[in-house]
C-alpha cells in the first residue's frame, strides 16, 4: 500500500510539500514557502519522515527547509544544481543526498526514477514504480528552449504542477510580444536559477542585445559546462553571449535581464531605486502582495506580459494521456482558476487531498482528511 498526501499544494497557489508513505518509509516530496511570503505548509503532526526530496531550488517549492527539525531532521535528496542554487537555504554538506538528473536511484531504500522537469536548472519529476506508479512532477514545462522535459513513464497517480490552469497561449507568442514591448529598453525582473538564462538567449535570438546582470552571467557560465541538464545547442548559445561581454553602468535604453523575480533583491532592487532616471519594468511571473513588484504594478508604473515555464492546459492533458494516469491531483492551482481543464479531466480529478494506492495497478481510493 502506498498513501499520498497533499500537506501544502492543492487547492491555490500554495507552497509544496507532498507526504508520500510507501515501503514502510515516509517520503516529503518539496517543502516550500509561498508565493506569498511567510506562507509555510502546516507540518505540527506529521512526525519525523525519512527523507526530504527536492524537485527543484526555488522557494515555493525549497524554501521551508528549516521545518526539517520538526520532521526529524532527515537527509535531504536534490541534484547537485539544486543545491547549488539554493545559496543561503543549502542544507550542511554532511545532510546532502546527491540525486541524478535523470534515471534511477534510491531515496532511504526506495527505489524512484527520475526526469528532468524544463522548469528550472537541475529540476527533476519523481517516478515510484510501486502500486502501477506514482509521479510527482514538481514544477514542470515542455517549452523550455534550454531545459529539457524527460517524458516520464505510465503511472496511475499523476500529481501534477497545473499552475496555469487554463492557460494555453504559447511560449514563442509570449516571448514576441515581450521583445516588442522590450526593444526601447526595459527591465526584465526574473528568479534566480530560473527563465533569465533562456531569456537572454531568446531576446538575442530576436536581434535584441539583452545584458545579463551578474547573477545570470554566473548562472549561464554553469549553465555552458552543464551537459546534462542543457543540449549542446543551449550550451552553445550560453557560450555565444558570454563571448561579448559589455561593460559600463546601467542605461534605461538597455534591456536588462535581472534578478531578483520581484525586485525586492539582486540588481532589479538596485534599478527600482532608480526608477526616476527611466528604468521601465516589465514582470513575467506571478507577482506575489507585499513586493516591490506588486506596489509598481498596483500604481501603473511598470507593465507584465507572461512567459510561461510550467504547462500549459494542453501540456497537462497530454502527461495524463501519455502517462495513463486514472487519478489526477491537480497542484499550485486555485480550482476557480481550470474549469476546462477540470471538465477535461472528468473523473480523473482528485479533489481529496489524500489517496490510498493498493499495490495492485488501479485500485485506489479517495480519503478525506
Ligand atoms: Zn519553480
Amino acid at each position: 500500500m502506498a498513501r499520498l498526501t497533499a500537506i501544502s499544494g492543492v487547492g491555490g497557489k500554495l507552497p509544496a510539500a507532498f507526504l508520500l508513505e510507501i515501503e514502510g518509509k515516509r517520503l516529503m516530496l518539496d517543502l516550500g514557502e509561498g508565493p506569498e511570503p511567510g506562507v509555510f505548509p502546516a507540518v505540527e503532526g506529521i512526525g519525523a519522515v525519512d527523507a526530504i526530496c527536492l524537485t527543484h531550488a526555488h522557494m515555493d517549492h525549497a524554501g521551508a527547509l528549516h521545518l526539517a527539525e520538526d520532521l526529524g531532521n532527515p537527509p535531504i535528496y536534490a541534484t547537485q544544481a539544486t543545491f547549488d542554487n539554493l545559496g543561503a537555504l543549502a542544507p550542511a554538506a554532511t545532510r546532502r543526498r546527491i540525486l541524478p538528473v535523470n534515471g534511477p536511484a534510491e531515496i532511504a531504500g526506495v527505489t524512484v526514477s527520475l526526469g528532468r522537469c524544463g522548469h528550472a536548472p537541475g529540476g527533476v519529476w519523481f517516478h515510484f514504480a510501486h502500486a502501477g506508479g506514482i509521479l510527482y512532477t514538481g514544477d514542470w514545462s515542455v517549452e523550455s528552449a534550454l531545459l529539457p522535459f524527460d517524458p516520464p513513464p505510465p503511472a496511475h497517480l499523476l500529481v501534477t504542477d497545473a499552475s496555469y490552469g487554463d492557460r494555453d497561449t504559447s511560449l514563442t507568442d509570449q516571448i514576441d510580444a515581450i521583445a516588442r514591448m522590450a526593444a526601447a529598453g526595459a527591465v526584465l525582473p526574473v528568479p534566480g536559477g530560473g527563465r533569465g538564462p533562456e531569456m537572454i538567449v531568446a531576446l538575442a535570438a530576436r536581434g535584441l542585445q539583452p545584458r545579463a546582470c551578474p547573477q545570470i552571467g554566473r548562472e549561464m557560465q554553469a549553465l555552458a559546462e552543464d551537459s546534462r541538464s542543457v543540449d549542446a545547442g543551449g550550451r552553445q548559445a550560453m557560450r555565444n553571449f558570454l563571448a561579448n561581454p559589455v561593460d559600463g553602468d546601467w542605461r534605461p535604453t538597455d534591456v536588462i535581464v535581472a534578478t531578483e523575480a520581484n525586485a525586492q533583491a539582486g540588481l532589479s532592487a538596485t534599478l527600482l531605486r532608480r526608477l526616476e532616471e527611466g528604468f521601465r519594468f516589465i514582470f513575467t511571473s506571478h507577482v506575489p502582495r507585499n513586493t516591490p513588484a506588486h506596489r509598481l504594478l498596483a500604481s501603473g508604473r511598470a507593465d507584465w506580459l507572461p512567459w510561461n515555464v510550467h504547462p500549459r492546459r494542453q501540456d497537462v492533458l497530454d502527461l495524463a494521456d501519455r502517462t495513463g494516469a486514472s487519478r489526477i491531483m491537480a497542484a499550485f492551482v486555485d480550482p476557480d482558476a481550470m474549469p476546462q481543464l477540470g471538465e477535461s479531466l472528468g473523473k480523473r480529478l482528485i479533489t481529496d487531498r489524500t489517496i490510498t494506492l493498493s499495490p495492485v495497478a488501479g485500485h485506489s481510493n479517495g480519503q478525506d482528511s
